[in-house]
């Protein structure tokens, strides 16, 4: 097939989609995100995860799950790890766009397009939701006594990376360095990614609001359509009706069905 030139529209599979989870929440987290918006762009989709699980390959064949053999914990260790081999897969993808979602993100791929489709991939664009309202402050690790302040966006609340800026991190978090980093500032995976872009690389974070983090209330999101990514934890949910508490206590069925009302799992509201 013919190379896309680089002026063309972006499409969704210009984008390389990629969702961190772990084995615990395979059958629970990832089986609801299957069921809905994964539906949409199978084909754009990798799961990064911590264990070889056949049922989860099955469902997502082809070399989308991967086993990143990280430790499966939440340690800054772990999740810089799966991070490091996300960056990896996106740059051998080649694709115009890397998008990150944490397992508890629904993704709106529609308005995602829109968003990306206002940026050039061959710019530098780090494009997603900080949850400070300042940057963050660290002790400098070259210099002693001084402070380091940067931007990150919240890994959480979903971010993207344009080509560009994906292939200016290789030298410093390409093939494992980004686990190096994280160490060396002793800061989650969003932060270290931030760090590297913000503070090493000088690339400003855009914020766009349209992401959606569980630190935020999720409560007054009601029309799914005009946002990007939602999330859930507990009680903090998307206000959109459709199934009953019980039956869809995240919400995520409930938006997908507001999203695609033709939708067979939709038949029944
Ligand atoms: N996660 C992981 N390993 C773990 C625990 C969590 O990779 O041991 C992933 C999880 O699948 C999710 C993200 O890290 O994509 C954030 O986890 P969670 O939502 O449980 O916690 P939060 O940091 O949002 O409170
Ligand atoms: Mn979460």
């Amino acid at each position: 097939s013919k190379k896309k030139s680089d002026d063309e529209a972006t499409e969704l599979d210009d984008i390389f989609i990629s969702i961190k989870t772990t084995s615990s929440f395979h059958e629970s987290r990832m089986q609801l995100l299957l069921d809905t918006w994964i539906s949409k762009c199978r084909k754009q989709t990798y799961i990064f995860t911590d264990a070889s699980d056949f049922s989860l390959i099955e469902k997502m064949p082809d070399g989308h799950v991967i086993n990143t053999n990280c430790p499966e914990s939440h340690y800054r260790k772990s999740l810089c790890c799966k991070m490091s081999k996300e960056l990896d897969f996106f740059i051998d993808s080649n694709k115009r766009w890397f998008c990150h979602v944490d397992d508890d993100n629904y993704l709106n791929t529609d308005q995602l397009l829109q968003l990306l489709q206002k940026y050039n991939h061959t710019e530098n664009w780090y494009l997603g939701k900080p949850s400070l309202s300042h940057p963050l402050e660290i002790q400098s690790r070259s210099r002693e006594g001084q402070k380091v302040a940067f931007w990150f966006a919240t890994g959480g609340a979903g971010f993207c990376i344009s080509k560009a800026l994906g292939i200016a991190m290789v030298p410093e978090a390409g093939g494992g360095k980004l686990i190096k980093v994280g160490d060396s500032i002793r800061l989650p995976d969003d932060c270290t990614i931030g760090y590297i872009i913000n503070h090493i690389l000088k690339v400003d974070l855009t914020r766009v609001d349209l992401f959606h983090s569980h630190l935020e209330s999720q409560f007054r999101i009601q029309d799914p359509k005009k946002h990007i990514t939602l999330s859930y934890n507990e009680q903090n949910v998307a206000s959109v009706p459709g199934f009953s508490l019980k039956d869809d206590p995240t919400r995520f069925k409930s938006v997908h069905c507001k999203l695609y009302p033709s939708e067979e799992m939709c038949a029944g509201l």
